[in-house]
Protein backbone atom coordinates (compact mmCIF):
# COMPACT_ATOMS: atom_id res chain seq x y z
CA UNK A 1 0.00 0.00 0.00
CA UNK A 2 3.04 2.62 0.62
CA UNK A 3 6.99 1.65 0.93
CA UNK A 4 9.75 4.09 1.08
CA UNK A 5 11.34 6.36 3.69
CA UNK A 6 8.05 8.77 3.61
CA UNK A 7 5.85 5.72 4.53
CA UNK A 8 5.18 1.68 4.65
CA UNK A 9 2.67 -0.20 4.28
CA UNK A 10 2.45 -3.66 3.16
CA UNK A 11 -0.75 -5.58 2.56
CA UNK A 12 -0.34 -10.08 2.28
CA UNK A 13 -3.93 -11.73 2.22
CA UNK A 14 -5.57 -14.95 0.99
CA UNK A 15 -9.22 -15.83 0.12
CA UNK A 16 -10.53 -15.09 4.13
CA UNK A 17 -7.93 -13.15 6.16
CA UNK A 18 -5.11 -10.69 5.85
CA UNK A 19 -2.66 -9.06 7.83
CA UNK A 20 -0.50 -5.94 7.48
CA UNK A 21 3.17 -5.03 8.10
CA UNK A 22 3.26 -1.38 9.31
CA UNK A 23 0.94 1.27 9.01
CA UNK A 24 3.38 4.17 8.27
CA UNK A 25 1.35 6.35 6.04
CA UNK A 26 -2.62 8.13 7.73
CA UNK A 27 -5.24 5.30 8.54
CA UNK A 28 -7.38 7.08 5.72
CA UNK A 29 -4.53 6.90 2.80
CA UNK A 30 -4.49 3.23 3.82
CA UNK A 31 -8.29 2.70 3.51
CA UNK A 32 -8.19 4.15 0.37
CA UNK A 33 -5.55 2.71 -1.26
CA UNK A 34 -6.75 -0.97 -0.17
CA UNK A 35 -10.04 0.07 -1.81
CA UNK A 36 -8.64 1.19 -4.63
CA UNK A 37 -6.31 -1.97 -4.99
CA UNK A 38 -9.69 -3.56 -5.23
CA UNK A 39 -8.95 -5.34 -1.65
CA UNK A 40 -11.08 -5.86 1.57
CA UNK A 41 -10.38 -4.49 4.94
CA UNK A 42 -12.58 -6.36 6.72
CA UNK A 43 -10.51 -9.19 6.11
CA UNK A 44 -7.26 -8.02 8.26
CA UNK A 45 -6.74 -9.67 11.41
CA UNK A 46 -3.57 -7.74 12.80
CA UNK A 47 -1.26 -5.17 11.57
CA UNK A 48 2.42 -6.05 12.42
CA UNK A 49 5.03 -3.26 13.26
CA UNK A 50 8.55 -3.88 12.72
CA UNK A 51 9.42 -0.69 14.51
CA UNK A 52 8.58 2.80 16.17
CA UNK A 53 10.30 4.88 13.10
CA UNK A 54 7.38 7.24 12.13
CA UNK A 55 7.37 5.64 8.30
CA UNK A 56 6.43 2.66 10.07
CA UNK A 57 3.71 3.93 12.89
CA UNK A 58 2.56 7.16 11.11
CA UNK A 59 -1.82 5.40 10.94
CA UNK A 60 -1.10 2.45 13.31
CA UNK A 61 -3.44 3.85 16.11
CA UNK A 62 -5.86 5.07 14.30
CA UNK A 63 -6.20 2.19 11.93
CA UNK A 64 -6.37 -0.63 14.67
CA UNK A 65 -8.85 1.18 16.36
CA UNK A 66 -11.24 1.71 13.46
CA UNK A 67 -11.26 -1.88 12.21
CA UNK A 68 -10.95 -3.24 15.44
CA UNK A 69 -8.23 -5.39 15.15
CA UNK A 70 -4.55 -5.98 17.54
CA UNK A 71 -1.77 -4.14 16.81
CA UNK A 72 1.12 -6.75 17.04
CA UNK A 73 4.66 -5.15 18.95
CA UNK A 74 7.83 -6.37 20.01
CA UNK A 75 7.83 -5.12 23.69
CA UNK A 76 10.80 -2.73 22.76
CA UNK A 77 8.89 -1.33 20.00
CA UNK A 78 5.76 -0.88 22.17
CA UNK A 79 7.31 0.44 24.52
CA UNK A 80 9.13 3.34 22.65
CA UNK A 81 5.77 4.51 21.50
CA UNK A 82 4.19 7.03 23.87
CA UNK A 83 0.62 6.71 25.38
CA UNK A 84 -1.08 8.34 23.01
CA UNK A 85 0.02 6.95 20.23
CA UNK A 86 -0.76 3.08 21.20
CA UNK A 87 -3.92 1.56 19.81
CA UNK A 88 -6.15 0.21 22.15
CA UNK A 89 -5.94 -3.13 21.08
CA UNK A 90 -2.10 -3.55 21.35
CA UNK A 91 -0.48 -7.08 21.60
CA UNK A 92 2.79 -8.44 21.94
CA UNK A 93 4.96 -10.69 20.29
CA UNK A 94 8.34 -12.14 20.87
CA UNK A 95 11.08 -12.36 18.62
CA UNK A 96 11.59 -15.86 17.35
CA UNK A 97 8.39 -16.82 18.52
CA UNK A 98 5.59 -17.59 15.41
CA UNK A 99 2.43 -15.83 16.10
CA UNK A 100 -1.19 -16.77 14.24
CA UNK A 101 -3.34 -13.88 12.79
CA UNK A 102 -6.24 -15.20 11.16
CA UNK A 103 -5.60 -18.13 8.88
CA UNK A 104 -1.78 -16.96 9.05
CA UNK A 105 1.43 -17.61 10.83
CA UNK A 106 4.12 -14.31 11.65
CA UNK A 107 7.25 -15.44 12.00
CA UNK A 108 8.52 -12.65 13.79
CA UNK A 109 12.44 -11.85 14.05
CA UNK A 110 15.33 -9.36 15.14
CA UNK A 111 17.02 -7.28 12.84
CA UNK A 112 19.71 -4.82 12.94
CA UNK A 113 18.78 -1.14 12.75
CA UNK A 114 18.39 1.74 15.30
CA UNK A 115 15.60 1.30 16.90
CA UNK A 116 14.77 -0.08 20.57
CA UNK A 117 13.66 -3.82 19.03
CA UNK A 118 13.13 -3.71 15.12
CA UNK A 119 11.97 -7.01 13.60
CA UNK A 120 11.35 -8.43 10.33
CA UNK A 121 8.52 -10.71 9.97
CA UNK A 122 7.68 -13.64 7.41
CA UNK A 123 4.54 -14.86 6.92
CA UNK A 124 2.88 -18.03 5.79
CA UNK A 125 -0.18 -19.38 4.81
CA UNK A 126 -0.17 -23.24 3.45
CA UNK A 127 3.48 -23.33 3.15
CA UNK A 128 3.78 -20.16 1.29
CA UNK A 129 6.25 -17.69 2.41
CA UNK A 130 6.17 -13.80 2.17
CA UNK A 131 8.75 -11.89 4.08
CA UNK A 132 8.96 -7.94 4.73
CA UNK A 133 12.54 -7.31 4.75
CA UNK A 134 13.04 -3.28 5.63
CA UNK A 135 15.62 -1.08 7.66
CA UNK A 136 17.96 -3.71 8.11
CA UNK A 137 21.66 -2.21 8.17
CA UNK A 138 23.01 -5.47 7.72
CA UNK A 139 21.51 -9.01 6.48
CA UNK A 140 22.04 -10.80 9.85
CA UNK A 141 22.19 -14.85 9.79
CA UNK A 142 18.14 -15.08 10.36
CA UNK A 143 17.13 -12.64 7.00
CA UNK A 144 19.41 -15.37 5.15
CA UNK A 145 17.48 -18.49 6.81
CA UNK A 146 14.18 -16.89 6.43
CA UNK A 147 15.06 -15.66 2.86
CA UNK A 148 15.39 -18.61 2.29
CA UNK A 149 11.58 -19.86 2.73
CA UNK A 150 10.14 -17.19 0.71
CA UNK A 151 8.05 -17.29 -2.54
CA UNK A 152 7.88 -13.38 -2.71
CA UNK A 153 10.07 -10.51 -0.70
CA UNK A 154 9.66 -7.08 0.40
CA UNK A 155 13.39 -6.29 0.44
CA UNK A 156 14.76 -3.01 1.08
CA UNK A 157 16.85 -1.34 -1.64
CA UNK A 158 17.30 2.08 0.11
CA UNK A 159 19.74 4.05 -1.52
CA UNK A 160 22.28 4.23 -4.27
CA UNK A 161 26.14 4.06 -2.77
CA UNK A 162 27.16 6.87 -4.90
CA UNK A 163 23.74 9.30 -4.49
CA UNK A 164 24.36 8.74 -1.34
CA UNK A 165 27.97 9.95 -0.53
CA UNK A 166 27.58 12.41 -3.33
CA UNK A 167 23.71 13.83 -1.97
CA UNK A 168 22.89 16.79 -0.17
CA UNK A 169 22.55 14.72 3.38
CA UNK A 170 25.09 16.10 6.38
CA UNK A 171 28.00 13.65 6.89
CA UNK A 172 26.35 11.98 10.02
CA UNK A 173 23.41 10.75 8.40
CA UNK A 174 25.24 9.83 5.38
CA UNK A 175 27.21 7.65 8.51
CA UNK A 176 23.86 6.76 9.56
CA UNK A 177 22.04 5.06 6.72
CA UNK A 178 25.15 3.35 5.81
CA UNK A 179 25.78 2.08 8.69
CA UNK A 180 25.28 -1.59 10.31
CA UNK A 181 22.37 -0.03 11.98
CA UNK A 182 21.18 1.46 8.86
CA UNK A 183 19.53 0.77 5.33
CA UNK A 184 20.57 -2.01 2.90
CA UNK A 185 21.81 -0.35 -0.48
CA UNK A 186 21.19 -1.13 -3.72
CA UNK A 187 24.28 -3.49 -3.74
CA UNK A 188 23.86 -4.81 -0.20
CA UNK A 189 20.37 -6.12 -1.54
CA UNK A 190 21.67 -7.05 -4.60
CA UNK A 191 24.21 -9.45 -3.09
CA UNK A 192 21.66 -10.54 -0.82
CA UNK A 193 19.45 -12.39 -2.93
CA UNK A 194 22.20 -13.34 -5.27
CA UNK A 195 23.51 -15.07 -2.59
CA UNK A 196 20.70 -16.46 -0.27
CA UNK A 197 17.37 -16.54 -2.60
CA UNK A 198 15.97 -19.87 -2.00
CA UNK A 199 14.91 -21.79 -5.42
CA UNK A 200 11.29 -21.25 -4.25
CA UNK A 201 11.37 -17.33 -4.66
CA UNK A 202 8.86 -16.06 -7.20
CA UNK A 203 8.53 -12.35 -6.76
CA UNK A 204 11.05 -9.91 -5.29
CA UNK A 205 9.40 -6.25 -4.45
CA UNK A 206 12.42 -4.13 -4.67
CA UNK A 207 11.11 -1.19 -1.26
CA UNK A 208 11.36 1.26 1.43
CA UNK A 209 13.40 3.70 -1.75
CA UNK A 210 14.83 6.43 -0.39
CA UNK A 211 13.58 9.90 -2.56
CA UNK A 212 16.75 11.44 -1.83
CA UNK A 213 19.59 8.46 -2.56
CA UNK A 214 17.93 6.65 -4.79
CA UNK A 215 16.36 5.92 -7.78
CA UNK A 216 13.81 3.42 -9.43
CA UNK A 217 15.44 3.13 -12.79
CA UNK A 218 18.88 2.72 -10.39
CA UNK A 219 17.25 0.06 -8.22
CA UNK A 220 15.17 -1.94 -11.27
CA UNK A 221 19.03 -1.67 -13.15
CA UNK A 222 20.72 -3.44 -10.33
CA UNK A 223 18.56 -6.19 -10.54
CA UNK A 224 18.42 -7.20 -13.66
CA UNK A 225 20.63 -10.30 -14.27
CA UNK A 226 18.88 -12.13 -11.64
CA UNK A 227 15.48 -11.45 -13.44
CA UNK A 228 15.93 -15.37 -14.93
CA UNK A 229 15.78 -16.12 -11.65
CA UNK A 230 12.68 -14.34 -10.39
CA UNK A 231 10.56 -11.51 -10.94
CA UNK A 232 11.52 -8.41 -10.20
CA UNK A 233 8.87 -5.77 -9.27
CA UNK A 234 8.96 -1.76 -7.79
CA UNK A 235 7.14 -0.56 -5.19
CA UNK A 236 5.90 2.81 -4.71
CA UNK A 237 6.56 5.91 -2.50
CA UNK A 238 2.88 7.68 -3.83
CA UNK A 239 0.11 5.23 -4.40
CA UNK A 240 -0.16 1.11 -3.83
CA UNK A 241 2.12 -1.26 -6.10
CA UNK A 242 0.62 -3.79 -8.40
CA UNK A 243 -0.87 -6.97 -6.63
CA UNK A 244 1.17 -10.24 -6.73
CA UNK A 245 -0.74 -13.50 -6.69
CA UNK A 246 1.08 -16.22 -5.68
CA UNK A 247 -1.34 -19.33 -7.01
ZN1 LIG B 1 11.76 2.96 7.58
ZN1 LIG C 1 13.58 2.72 10.56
Amino acid sequence: MASGSNGNCYYIGNEKDAVLVDAGISCKQILRRIDEAGLDASKIRGIFVSHEHSDHIRGVRVLSNKLGVPAWFSQGTFNSIVKPEQPDRSSIFIPGKSVKSGSFTVHPFLKNHDAAEPCSFRIEHDDWNVGVFTDIGEACKQVKSHLDKCHALFLETNYDEKMLWEGSYPYMLKQRVASSHGHLSNDQAFELIRDHAGPELLHVFLSHLSGENNSPELAVSRFQSLTDRFNVRLTSRHTFSEMCRLR
